[in-house]
């Protein structure tokens, strides 16, 4: 996670320092290393046979001047090319998802970073590769910078647009390793859209916090961005047919009725566009007058500002009621979100109410938590 006062620091570096060469000229491939950074994790280092096998991938620009750097043929613009390079037991995967031919880019087609600043985006590699067999993959980025300099966009584009031709340098990553515990049987599902996201504001800290409690809520706060991205991009692309039938929307959200299902996924939009790009004030809140028993809270009318009482920090990282899933729930209670209310806490209780009174599950935080973590899991395609 990015650090604020870190980039301040860089910032006011950068008005004594200057890159030389990268105004007038593209860096060359050495230089590509040293300005940026491509980094890959896994959020799940086991995979069961017919859950996503996620990656996510962190571009960071390591320079002390903005660069815009063009998307093609990295994670930032979803997968359009073979662009990992990824090993079963040794073995190269085979790639089977699109290959894009280019033409010349628009300004659109550039991201633009601040000094030190990150963008991240996730990807689900099984949609893209032959990750069938039981085994340990290995996954690298074998990615292409085409275009890069400290102008904006337009500029970049205009002068490509002139040149009419590009220069690709390769963009490496780290590796990373996943474990796939059974064997894969659903069919590739369509590429989805590019998911790329600038990450937000670091979030801001009040109240009790110490360093531990600080990270532990940036970890989850992070995990929490790419559970809601998941339930939105799950349910958003689900196909129609589909949709009545799926046994984990029937789990938590009841049976099906179209209005319901396009409310939760609005609110699913809404939860992720919340986590991942407004600035969040977290409050560590002592035990005692506030918390009592309780989690977390907020007031529906105050967005962005989230009171974690001690028992927040006893919650497990992942699974069931786990810190991302609370940061979930309490972001979806907003009013200018999704102005959810809690009908339920617990997952018996949960599922209950989405037997009994499915208008109540969509409107339930808890019930988006549960089926944002999936856990125990349970499919949300009926092919799964
Ligand atoms: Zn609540």
């Amino acid at each position: 996670m990015r650090s604020l006062a870190r980039d301040l620091v860089c910032l006011l570096a950068a008005v004594s320092v200057s890159l030389p060469g990268v105004a007038q000229a593209r860096p060359d491939d050495t230089e590509v290393t040293a300005l940026l950074r491509a980094t890959l994790t896994v959020d799940k280092p086991r995979v069961g046979a017919n859950e996503p096998a996620t990656v996510r991938f962190t571009l960071q620009n390591l320079s002390q001047q903005p660069l815009s750097i063009l998307e093609w043929e990295t994670p930032l613009e979803g997968v359009k090319n073979d662009i990992f390079a990824i090993e079963h037991d040794g073995h190269a995967v085979a790639y089977r998802g699109p290959l894009f031919t280019r033409g010349l880019p628009a300004p659109e087609s550039y991201v633009r970073l601040a000094p030190r600043e990150s963008v991240t985006a996730v990807v689900d590699l099984a949609r893209f590769y032959a990750i069938d067999e039981p085994g340990t993959y290995r996954v690298r980025l074998r990615g292409r910078v085409s275009d890069l300099g400290t102008e904006d966009a337009a500029v970049l584009a205009a002068s490509a647009q002139t040149a009419r031709r590009l220069r690709p340098r390769p963009l490496g990553s780290n590796e990373v390793s996943f474990e796939q515990t059974g064997r894969r049987t659903a069919p590739p599902e369509p590429p989805p859209p590019s998911r790329r996201t600038a990450i937000a504001a670091a979030p801001v800290f009040q109240g009790s916090c110490n360093a531990a409690d600080k990270a532990a809520v940036e970890t989850a706060l992070d995990k929490s961005r790419i559970e809601a991205s998941l339930a939105a991009i799950g349910l958003a692309f689900l196909p129609t047919a589909q949709r009545p039938l799926s046994q984990r929307t029937t789990k938590w959200f009841g049976s099906y009725d179209l209005a319901r299902y396009e409310l939760v996924v609005r609110n699913y939009v809404a939860i992720y566009n919340g986590l991942a790009s407004r600035q969040i004030t977290f409050i560590c809140e002592d035990a005692g007058a506030h918390c009592g028993a309780d989690i977390a809270f907020v007031s529906h009318l105050d967005p962005f500002r989230i009171h974690l009482c001690p028992a927040f920090f006893r919650l497990r990282d992942d699974g069931p009621d786990s810190k991302p899933g609370a940061i979930l729930h309490e972001m979806s209670h907003f009013q200018v979100i999704a102005g959810t209310e809690d009908h339920c806490r617990y997952m018996l209780a949960c599922a209950d109410l989405a037997v009994a009174s499915p208008g109540l599950a969509v409107d339930s935080a808890q019930n988006y938590a549960y089926f944002a973590e999936n856990d125990p899991y349970i499919p949300l395609r009926t092919d799964e």
